[in-house]
């Protein structure tokens, strides 16, 4: 930035320090004159990581309390307008960033968007038929419950417990669909990826419906 631009594709990857004007080395401090630099908007480029489906949740971690100290706002009271405007970017995005990234429903989502897929829409074919059947009991069940049938509470403890379950089984689904993923960079896999985020966004939405339900013993009908 501010060269006056012949392009030249060797110079054009070279990102330069706003400081010192040296060669920065695309890290987040100059590698010259130690400033902070742009930070990067990418989460996995920000914390210096692969991008992965599965991550090192302690590694992570590390990486961020790391992170912390070289930002920590005292650290910056003395410097320059760019300096200080940088570490403003650069502690919001470490925050988010760790945010989404230590959540591996969250994380697997920014990747799914990155790589132009929808999520969150609510597709009825990544539920599977013996799921549709079991939700149409629990829907009967919790319509005695709020018309006062206390007999449904059991079934419906028994229905929350059945969906826990599955929720599990969809972790550990996931998590193998993770690996695969970041062995073999598979489009398809992602694709698999989003069904099965689907299915289990489905599944906690029913959880959550029956402990809301569950919950409201001893307290006055609305
Ligand atoms: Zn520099």
């Amino acid at each position: 930035m501010g060269h006056p631009s012949q392009p030249d594709p060797g110079e054009a990857q070279i990102a330069r320090c706003r400081q010192c004007g040296e060669s920065s080395g695309g890290e987040l401090f100059c590698a010259h004159c130690g400033s902070l630099q742009r930070p990067a908007t990418d989460y996995y480029l920000f914390f210096g990581l692969k991008r992965a489906l599965a991550l090192d949740t302690a590694d992570l971690q590390r990486r961020f309390y790391e992170l912390s100290r070289k930002l920590h706002p005292d650290r910056f009271t003395q410097k320059g307008a760019h300096e200080r405007q940088y570490s403003l970017e650069a502690a919001a995005i470490l925050n988010d960033g760790y945010r989404l990234l230590r959540d591996p429903l969250m994380r697997a989502e920014y990747v799914l968007k990155q790589e132009g897929f929808d999520i969150g829409e609510q597709r009825s074919k990544d539920v599977p038929p013996e799921l549709l059947e079991e939700v149409f009991e629990l829907n009967m069940a919790l319509e005695e419950l709020r018309h006062g049938d206390e007999d449904a509470r059991g079934q419906l403890e028994e229905a929350r417990d059945r969906f826990l379950s599955m929720r599990g089984s969809i972790d550990k689904e996931l998590d193998t669909l993770y690996r695969r993923f970041d062995d073999t960079q598979d489009r398809a896999v992602l694709q698999q990826v989003r069904s099965v985020l689907n299915r289990r966004r489905y599944v906690r939405n029913l959880v959550n419906e029956v402990e809301k339900e569950l919950a409201k013993e001893g307290q006055p009908a609305q």
